[in-house]
């Protein structure tokens, strides 16, 4: 028999913080601290929330990492990489400081694959598209240019622009 149990006094769990909540959240701080949002100030958001960013040379195969030290929040973005790469992989650890700081330290590889194999990689994936790409902005920049100038206004890469079109055709993290 099926029993519907219900308590009305339960406090309801937290809603999740999801990637397009943090990103939207992230756009205010910025607009807060007046940085430019398109394209994207990645790096004065970073320090308006309070972040470290350190551009190292790092083995080709790494694209950044978070983690804390004494304290101080760190995002390490590898310095020999497109800076297009490292707009994206700064945005990517930040996304992880929003949703997944609990879990840090991270350190990443090869960013923004469709196959990106855990949750918490997709989803600062998501941050990183969405919050480098807004949802209006990038609608109207895609319907009025080619891929490469939807590219160039928000300084990503044309592979993280195409990644981010199909996510709005297929309206993933969309509102
Ligand atoms: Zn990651």
């Amino acid at each position: 028999m099926a029993v519907l149990r219900r308590s009305i006094s339960k406090p309801r769990p937290p809603l999740e913080y999801d990637p397009a909540r943090a990103a939207r959240d992230a756009h205010r701080i910025a607009q807060n601290f007046t940085l430019r949002t398109i394209p994207l100030d990645v790096e004065g958001l970073a320090a308006a929330l309070g972040l470290r960013v350190l551009r190292l040379p790092l083995e080709e195969r790494v694209s950044g990492f978070l983690r804390e030290s004494a304290g101080i929040w760190e995002i390490g973005v590898n310095s020999l990489h497109h800076p297009n790469r490292q707009r994206f992989t700064l945005a990517h650890e930040l996304g992880h400081y929003l949703l997944h700081r609990d879990h840090a330290p991270f350190e990443d590889g090869l960013l923004f694959r469709s196959d990106a194999k855990n949750a918490r990689e997709r989803e600062a994936n998501q941050f990183a598209a969405l919050v480098l790409m807004p949802d209006t902005e990038f609608r109207t920049a895609l319907s009025s240019g080619d891929i490469d100038s939807v590219a160039r206004t928000f300084g990503v890469s044309k592979q993280a622009a195409e990644y981010r079109r199909d996510s709005v055709i297929n309206s993933i993290g969309i509102d």
